[in-house]
């Protein structure tokens, strides 16, 4: 059971990790990976869409700070449920 970017191939087991891993690598994306269109403001757009919409609230999480120990076991879940994890 592996996460995986939703900017690139990168996987991995812990969440922490891709978060390290997105703020790192992709602290400059434009292009939400969800829908495809690109925005000024990536993580503005996130934040709006991150209630309704499942696999952005995965995004917002990997994008936004401080959100992990809040987020992370329930979005797992989720996104487990979802097919969003690579089995
Ligand atoms: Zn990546
Ligand atoms: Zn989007």
């Amino acid at each position: 059971m592996a996460l995986k970017c939703p900017f690139c191939d990168f996987k991995s087991e812990r969440l922490l990790s891709m978060i390290v891993h997105v703020r790192k690598k992709h602290r400059n994306e434009k292009r939400c990976p969800v829908c495809g269109y690109e925005f000024k403001d990536l993580l503005k757009h996130l934040a709006q869409n991150a209630r309704g919409d499942r696999r952005h609230r995965y995004v917002y999480v990997l994008f936004s700070r401080g959100s992990k120990s809040y987020f992370s076991r329930k979005i797992r879940k989720e996104l487990t449920i979802e097919g969003v994890v690579d089995a």
